[in-house]
């Protein structure tokens, strides 16, 4: 029987959730939901120079919200833990002495001062091997007298290692590049190069995916399973995010191009759903099918590794605001007021309907961060350009308009009440009895209320939004004008 395919997502606590990362994380977890699979969480902070307070409840928030939930990791636990590699030191050091044992690691006692010497002027110099075969006696003695060491992975002098990468194909090094990487450092930290090959094995990971800038890397790494005699995960790397440069030009996905992190897309407003969507479809294509919106169910059953692309994906940011007034218009009313009118409310004057207002935005914007520079019109009385009041299709000019307007005020004052329904059939009717077209009526009232030419809802609806003292008062001001 085939061991359960198991995958995992291993990020470092930055501090942010780069969408390239997130991606990474949704593929790992797609590729084993979509077969019945476990999914690991495992957080890599053995580099603590980077450490960053608050940064594992980043990433425990980012799947939280994103619906990428987790077999084993933090705070659930599970039967590999921990989960923290901070947390899992002596089992570093305890493989590492299985390494040396076997003859595929040694300690190596250079100071820093001679690895300082090996370095070119331009201060890239590898490990020259010197403590790779130090007489046994020696390296007990300087372990006896507590000389500080790092323990050294010893790499094979000749020949190659290949294996084969689902995305990339086959990969192959020539082993006499390769230097003798430091698994354990002076501080009794293991790096990340030896660590998380020891994780991904003892957590039972059989595929691991990630970004491509491992690819390369790897052959390290199945060096240390077959030195373990362990057998080899498979590998899914996976192509860059890239951005569009102003000239034209991709580069890698960088602050630049726009918000790229998780958390700053949803501060300017897009849904968890709609980003996970939209990265969804970053690298990899659903078969026989060109469905494009997705729910993380329907992720699941349709996600295949021979869906993944090796061609560098480029972050769009105009279709991710495309998914993303999609994802919005599809909301309920109740999650989407839930978001959209305490922005509004915050911004308005108090004579307006805000719910009402939220209503008429729904279905007109791409993300929430858009609200405001939708509504500068109902915040200030902008200044009138007249011009507005001239429009081809219903025949009107400033001089039409006004007449319309004067004739509409009084009545407009003794409105029995003021809703939609009630103000459409006032003006619908005025314009029946005075044989104007109804298209008319309501073009001058909506250039009066509004003094804007593209507006959300058309002149009623804006009547309701502004109360009854506002409207008057803006058509008023407009006849003032006119
Ligand atoms: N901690 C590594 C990173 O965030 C993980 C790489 C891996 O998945 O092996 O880049």
């Amino acid at each position: 029987m085939s061991k359960t395919i198991t995958t995992r997502f291993a990020p470092s606590p930055t501090g942010f959730m780069h969408i390239g990362n997130l991606r990474t994380a949704l593929y790992s977890y797609l590729l084993s939901k979509s077969q019945g699979g476990r999914f690991i969480l495992r957080i890599e902070d053995t580099d603590q120079e980077r450490f960053v307070e608050g940064a594992v409840d980043v990433i425990l928030k980012t799947l939280e919200m994103t619906g990428i939930d987790y077999d084993e990791g933090p705070v659930v636990g599970g039967e590999h833990g921990p989960y923290i590699q901070s947390e899992r030191l002596p089992i570093y050091k305890e493989y590492a002495e299985k390494l040396i044992a076997s003859g595929h690691a040694y300690y190596c006692f250079c100071t820093p001062e001679r690895l300082e010497s090996l370095k070119d002027d331009k201060g890239i110099g590898g490990y020259d091997g010197y403590c790779r075969d130090l007489p046994k006696e020696e390296v007990e003695k300087n372990l006896a007298d507590g000389v500080p060491y790092v323990i050294r992975q010893k790499m094979p002098l000749e020949g190659t290692t290949s294996y084969v990468d689902e995305v990339y194909g086959e990969v192959t090094i020539d082993n006499s590049e390769l230097r003798d990487q430091i698994m354990i450092k002076a501080d009794g930290y293991p790096t990340y190069n030896f660590c998380h090959v020891v994780d991904d094995y003892l957590m039972g990971v059989t595929h691991v995916v990630r970004g491509n800038e491992y690819l390369t890397s790897t052959p390290k790494y199945c060096l240390l399973y077959d030195a373990f005699g362990w057998e080899r995960p498979t590998y899914v790397h996976l192509p860059l995010l890239m951005g569009k440069d102003e000239d034209g030009k991709v580069s890698k996905l960088s602050k630049r191009h726009g918000a790229v992190s998780f958390q700053d897309l949803v501060a300017d407003g897009y849904l968890p759903e709609a980003i996970v969507n939209y990265i969804a479809l970053l690298g990899w294509c659903p078969k026989d099918t060109n469905q494009e919106f997705f729910t993380m169910d329907e992720l699941k059953a349709n996600f295949s590794m021979e869906g993944l692309s090796k061609s560098p994906a480029v972050f769009d940011y105009e279709k991710l605001n495309w998914f993303n007034s999609e994802y919005i218009k599809k909301m309920d009313d109740e999650s989407y007021l839930a978001k959209a009118l305490p922005i509004l409310d915050e911004l308005c004057p108090a004579y307006i309907d805000t719910k009402k207002l939220a209503g008429l935005l729904k279905s007109r914007i791409y993300a929430f961060c858009e609200i405001k520079e939708r509504i500068g019109f109902v915040l200030d009385r902008l200044d009138m350009d007249k011009e507005l009041y001239t429009n081809k299709k219903n025949k009107t000019t400033p001089e039409s308009c006004k007449e319309v307007l004067a004739d509409c005020l009084p009545l407009l004052k003794n409105a029995e009440s003021w809703d939609n329904d009630t103000l459409f059939e006032l003006l619908k009717g005025y314009a029946a009895s005075t044989e104007k077209k109804a298209g008319a009526v309501m073009w001058a009232i909506r250039i009066a209320i509004a003094r804007l030419g593209v507006t959300p809802g058309g002149a009623t609806e804006l009547m309701e939004v502004f109360g009854k003292e506002e409207s008057i008062a803006r058509i008023e001001l407009a006849l003032s004008e006119l």
